[in-house]
This record gives C-alpha cells, sequence and structure tokens, in this order.
C-alpha cells in the first residue's frame, strides 16, 4: 500500500459515515522505517508523522526538521516520566497520559516551559495487564484529574487488544469521550482504521499500510 491508497481508503469511509476528511488527521507512524521510506512520504507532501519512543524520534526528527517545514509530531508510545520534558520539546501531542505522576510532570514542565503539547488519555480498553492505559472504569475520574491540572486534553486513545474485534473498543472509547465532553480519539491504525473512521475517530495512526513492513531485524 502507500500513503494515496490509504488516503483514498479514508476519504471512502469517511464519506460513508458522512464525515468530513477535514476532521480526520493522518498520523503517519514511521517507527522502525528507513529514513528513505520517510522522506519520500515527506517529499510527497505528508507532514503529520507518529513515533513510539522518544530516543527513535529524537534520533530523526530534528533532522528532517532541517529540510521539511511544518512537521507535526505525535507521540503515541508509552512515556517514562524521565522522558517528558524531552517529549514535550521534540512532540506537537502526546497520545499516552495513563498516569497521575505523568500527568503532574507534564504540567509542571508546562509551566516552566510556557508551552505544552495536546494531550490524549490513552485507556486500556481491553483491560490488558501487559498493555498501558487507564482502567476504562478509572477513566472519568482520571480525565477530571487532568483537567484540574489545566492541561490542553483534546481527547482518548486505545490501542485494542490483537485478538479481539476493534468495533467494540472503538464503540466504548467513543462513549467515554462523549460523556466527558472530549472531541478527540485517537484510535484505528493499519487494520482497522475504516472502522475507527467510521466509529468517529479523529485521529487514526498508520504505519505498515503506509510504508510497508517493519523490519526489527
Ligand atoms: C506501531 C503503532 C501503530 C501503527 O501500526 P500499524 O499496524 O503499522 O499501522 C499505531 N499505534 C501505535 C500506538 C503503534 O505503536
Amino acid at each position: 500500500m502507500s500513503l494515496s491508497e490509504v488516503t483514498a481508503r479514508m476519504a471512502k469511509a469517511a464519506d460513508q459515515a458522512g464525515r468530513s476528511m477535514d476532521d480526520l488527521s493522518l498520523i503517519a507512524v514511521s517507527k522502525v522505517q528507513p529514513n528513505e521510506r520517510v522522506a519520500s512520504v515527506l517529499d510527497e507532501g505528508h507532514r503529520i508523522f507518529g513515533e513510539n519512543k522518544v530516543q527513535e524520534a529524537a534520533a530523526k526528527w530534528p533532522m528532517f526538521r532541517e529540510t521539511y517545514e511544518n512537521i507535526e509530531l505525535h507521540l503515541i508510545g508509552p512515556l517514562q516520566t524521565n522522558k517528558a520534558r524531552q517529549a514535550m520539546h521534540l512532540a506537537q501531542a502526546i497520545h499516552t497520559v495513563d498516569r497521575l505522576k505523568l500527568a503532574t510532570t507534564i504540567a509542571r514542565l508546562a509551566q516552566e516551559l510556557g508551552s505544552c503539547p495536546d494531550l490524549f488519555v490513552q485507556v486500556n480498553t481491553g483491560e490488558e495487564p501487559q498493555k498501558s492505559g487507564i482502567l476504562p472504569t478509572e477513566a472519568d475520574e482520571f480525565i477530571a484529574e487532568v483537567r484540574e491540572l489545566d492541561l490542553p486534553l483534546v481527547g482518548l486513545m486505545c490501542i485494542p487488544p490483537v485478538d479481539e474485534e476493534p468495533s467494540l473498543h472503538f464503540a466504548l472509547l467513543a462513549k467515554i469521550a462523549a460523556r466527558n465532553g472530549l472531541q478527540g480519539l485517537s484510535m484505528g491504525m493499519s487494520g482497522d482504521f475504516e472502522r475507527a473512521i467510521a466509529l468517529g475517530a479523529t485521529h487514526i495512526r498508520v504505519g505498515s499500510a503506509i510504508f510497508g513492513e517493519r523490519d526489527y531485524g
């Protein structure tokens, strides 16, 4: 697949859901991909990218920013508190706020830096022990706590369990967002972004369908 194919499929899914493409952001997830592949997607004019490790993002994006303007970087992987400062310097959005310690650290740094990336709270919709994210039953309280810190909370994010129908998880995330008055929904990956769009996704995170399979070798 390719960027243009993913964009065409997005447009079709948006159309079928009666939604506008203007309300959808395609985050091209460039983790682990060789720089040539990332550069070619930049050359096609795409500017919104996602990385899941701060260190990898730091090794790649300041360099690309020397050549390409208006890059919007989204951090979509688990964030350690001691990397929050670096993450806030690099990224325009952080999708993985999932505990109070991280939220208070971000709030303190936001005061100091005078700016803060857009934030999403990650919800562990599948209640998987190995996965990060706040549990669905604790989400409302956590969202309220983040808001009390006066942080720019824009939405929720989830990664459904691999072996379950993702639509149930997308619907649950949308429900939690709606009852908390949050507009942003970061959900949907290469295998399921059309279903996510049908259920209200505002940010889809697509890697392999744009860049090809990741080679971890
Ligand atoms: C890697 C990753 C993606 C992209 O996965 P693909 O299946 O390659 O589209 C999306 N979201 C998160 C959090 C990821 O870590």
